[in-house]
């Protein structure tokens, strides 16, 4: 065993940890010739809809050594989010007839409750990298979190940070799914983890409780997903869609709720992502709302990238009135 690698796992684990992250894992960083066929595939079946942005830099997406000269690792970091969601709190859908369809609370995403979680990684995954030189001395790096042509999932399994479920999202039997990732790929060498067995079963929550039919096990058509609709596509959400929000006007939760690992989800210790906005809009507010009032309640929040007019969009799409 390689001494020195094996201490500076074990220093990384502990100043990930005392940062907050929830897990650390390292994988040896080598092209992804297992993914090459699937990711092909699953363009080519046009499954990312209008992400055009994926179809560039495959070959980056498979071997991140084209992304850092002399990357020998990559280290994967999980960062926990989980909470209760203020938007499940109120009725979401109109699906009772005597309530006022405006007064109905749109449901948000989990993940977007709190500050935009590229700019808490970011800082966080600076400030590891400067813990890190203080011990290990310089090394060559970049960190990424959701924003490179990086195969993340695919990645942190690799590294053993727990398995793609049939959902698509990365499950712990400890934690469940509601937590981000973010990367790190270096030149330093460390001893590597192991990746772990799949722990779905027979279970398939997931994939039957979707209400788009986005999902078939293992496999997310990303087109039909709501997370897409509502905030990555840019023009009006296909008619087919209609009447399948379930309520929900930015993202989408049902897979992972569903899921029974995520019984096992722990609140979030990181302030920043507490909900910035306590009082969640109705469906009313949210038709009325101005572009400045916009602003300065979400200016620092994920749904400040989608925008006002695609969240009113949204909502039109959840209250079922047009395509927006
Ligand atoms: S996020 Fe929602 S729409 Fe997307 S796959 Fe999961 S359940 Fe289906
Ligand atoms: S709901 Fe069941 S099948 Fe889906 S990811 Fe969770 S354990 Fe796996």
């Amino acid at each position: 065993m390689n001494l020195a690698a094996n201490h500076r796992r074990q220093r990384l684990q502990a100043l990930a940890l005392e940062l907050g992250f929830l897990d650390c894992k390292v994988a040896q960083a080598r092209r992804l010739d297992e993914e090459s066929n699937r990711l092909e595939t699953w363009l080519s079946q046009g499954k990312h809809g209008e992400m055009s942005y994926m179809e560039r830099y495959f070959e980056e997406r498979l071997d991140p050594r084209r992304l850092l000269d002399g990357c020998r690792s990559v280290i994967v970091l999980l960062h926990n989010y989980y909470q209760t969601n203020p938007s499940n709190e109120a009725e979401a859908g109109p699906s009772d007839p005597s309530l006022d369809p405006l007064s109905i609370t749109p449901k948000i995403a989990l993940y977007a409750q709190g500050e935009d979680y590229h700019r808490v990684l970011k800082d966080k995954m600076r400030t590891l990298v400067q813990r890190m030189r203080g011990e290990f001395g310089e090394f060559s790096v970049r960190v990424f979190t959701d924003s490179a042509p990086i195969l993340e999932k695919s990645w942190a399994a690799l590294a053993g940070a727990g398995w793609m479920g049939k959902n698509t999202n990365l499950l712990q039997k400890k934690t469940g799914s509601y937590f981000f990732l973010a990367e790190i790929l270096c030149d330093l060498e460390f001893t590597y983890d192991h990746p772990v067995r799949d722990h779905c079963g027979e279970c398939n929550r997931c994939v039957e409780a979707c209400p788009t039919g986005a999902l078939e096990p293992y496999r997310l058509d990303a087109s039909r997903c709501l997370s897409y609709l509502t905030i990555e596509l840019k023009n009006q959400i296909p008619s087919t869609f209609e009447g399948q929000s379930e309520g929900w006007a930015f993202g989408c939760d049902i897979c992972q709720e569903v899921c029974p690992w995520n019984r096992f989800s722990v609140p979030h210790q990181e302030p920043r992502f507490d909900p910035m906005n306590p009082h969640q809009p109705t469906a009313g507010e949210w038709l009325s709302m101005t572009e400045e009032e916009f602003r300065n309640k979400y200016k620092n929040s994920p749904l400040a990238r989608t925008g006002l007019q695609n969240m009113q969009r949204n909502i039109r799409f959840v209250l079922g009135k047009g395509r927006g």
